[in-house]
């Protein structure tokens, strides 16, 4: 049998206390700066490693999750990644249900760690059908344990207690203070508990959300386009998600984000496409407040996971892109 607490000590040490960069880039000629948190850092490679952390470790506390017992979880990716090593590394057999068009890379990684993995196609109901198969998989399964992640108030509890008090700890030993801070939103776990730590810090600091703009979620409530930005803009707006707490949505061509993820790649930052989202909306948001602006953001996990997609393509330029209009000057100090 797995030992519980010295396995938990050991993962925390693993997850969270990541770097926060510092881009320096010109954008339409002026010099900008945005900080970033480098996610790539956590155990297995993503942010989601600090949701999936903190949701077990409480569940043992409760109760909920009893030694040695079966979870499961619906997720586009990194969460079934994070749930898989970190169930595994606590001793729990793990059972993922995910919608098929999801990267290769992400379901492989899923496998290795011993998971089962249930592939959802669209006509079952893609991500929503991976939510529902989960639950009736859970009722039909003794001691079962369900994350629900997108209705979890433990996911935001996770970023209002490790993300959010980071950025604020390492901009003060800068001597700054953030002006906003912006994040693509999955389960909103991420915007929404960095938002509560920094709205509680001080009530002017402005968190906006972000989202594809070939797929606003956020504004319709539920899916009505494609994108290529995994990891974002699921299907629908997840029950933990306060807009009426957020500042205004901020929204991203799949495009834009991929020739932005692919500009940060090419100076060494090797980011997903949610992060060239973020660093994207970042500038927009800076741009609203002025070019001195402190604007904090996150890149959720590196470009690994996306070798097989269009991130590793050449993608073609659009009118009204941002991403040209930014010239990579480098990474400036890490906090
Ligand atoms: N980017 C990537 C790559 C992700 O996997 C996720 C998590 N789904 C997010 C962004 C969004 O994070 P959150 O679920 O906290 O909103």
């Amino acid at each position: 049998m797995t030992e519980i607490q010295p396995t938990l000590r050991t993962l925390s040490r693993l997850v969270g206390c990541t770097p926060l960069l510092a881009v320096d880039v010109r954008f339409r000629g002026q010099a900008r700066r945005i900080y970033a948190k480098a996610e790539s850092f956590n155990f297995t490679g993503s942010i989601k490693d600090r949701m999936a952390l903190h949701v077990l470790r409480r569940a043992h506390e409760s109760g909920a999750l009893k030694p040695g017992a079966p979870i499961a979880e619906a997720t586009s990716g990194n969460t079934g990644i994070s749930f898989s090593a970190l169930g595994r590394a606590l001793g729990h057999p793990v059972t993922i249900f995910m919608p098929d068009w999801m990267s290769q890379e992400r379901k492989d990684l899923i496998r290795s760690f011993g998971a089962q993995i249930r592939l959802v196609s669209a006509a079952e109901g893609g991500f929503l059908g991976s939510i529902r198969l989960s639950e009736v998989w859970a009722a039909e399964t003794p001691d079962a344990y369900l994350p629900c992640q997108f209705a979890n108030e433990v996911n935001v509890e996770a970023h209002a207690t490790t993300t959010g008090p980071e950025i604020w700890a390492q901009l003060a030993s800068a001597g700054l203070r953030p002006d906003a801070f912006v994040a693509g939103v999955g389960t909103g776990g991420t915007v929404m508990g960095v938002g509560r730590f920094l709205k509680g810090m001080d009530s002017g600091i402005r968190i906006h959300p972000v989202e594809p703009s070939n797929s606003p979620t956020l504004h319709t409530g539920h899916k009505i386009g494609k994108h290529r930005i995994q990891g974002i803009s699921d299907e629908f707006i997840p029950s933990i998600v306060k807009l009426d707490q957020l500042d205004d949505i901020l929204s991203v061509d799949d495009g834009d984000a991929i020739l932005m993820a692919q500009k940060l790649a090419d100076r060494g930052l090797g980011v997903g496409i949610s992060s060239g989202a973020n660093f994207l909306a970042a500038l927009e948001a800076q741009e609203r407040l002025g070019p001195e602006a402190v604007v904090a953001t996150v890149f959720s996990d590196s470009n690994k996971k996306y070798l097989s997609t269009d991130l590793m393509k050449v993608e073609p330029l659009k009118p009204g892109f941002l991403s040209p209009e930014v010239e990579l000057i480098g990474i400036g100090q890490a906090i």
